[in-house]
C-alpha cells in the first residue's frame, strides 16, 4: 500500500472500522514507514483531544491536514 492510500484509511483503522485484512496490510506498512507512524501518533493524540476520530471525521481540519501533509511530504521527500 502506498501512504497515501494508509492516510485515506487511517482514521477508520483507528476506529478499528477497517476490516482485520486491511488492518494487517496497514500495521505491516507502518511497521517500516516513519512519517506513517508520526502520522498516526499525531492523529491518535488529535482524537484524544476531540474525544474520538468521529469528532475529527469526515474531514480532519484543514489547518491540522495542511500541517499534517506538508510534515509528511518533507519526511518522505527526505526519507524516500
Ligand atoms: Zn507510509
Amino acid at each position: 500500500m502506498k501512504c497515501q492510500e494508509i492516510l485515506e484509511k487511517l482514521s477508520e483503522y483507528i476506529d478499528k472500522e477497517v476490516d482485520p485484512s486491511l488492518c494487517d496490510e496497514i500495521e505491516r506498512h507502518i511497521e517500516d514507514c516513519e512519517p506513517c507512524v508520526a502520522f498516526i501518533n499525531t492523529l491518535r493524540r488529535t482524537v484524544e483531544l476531540f474525544g474520538g476520530v468521529k469528532h475529527v471525521t469526515p474531514e480532519i481540519p484543514p489547518d491540522v491536514s495542511d500541517k499534517l501533509n506538508a510534515f509528511l511530504k518533507e519526511k518522505i521527500i527526505r526519507n524516500p
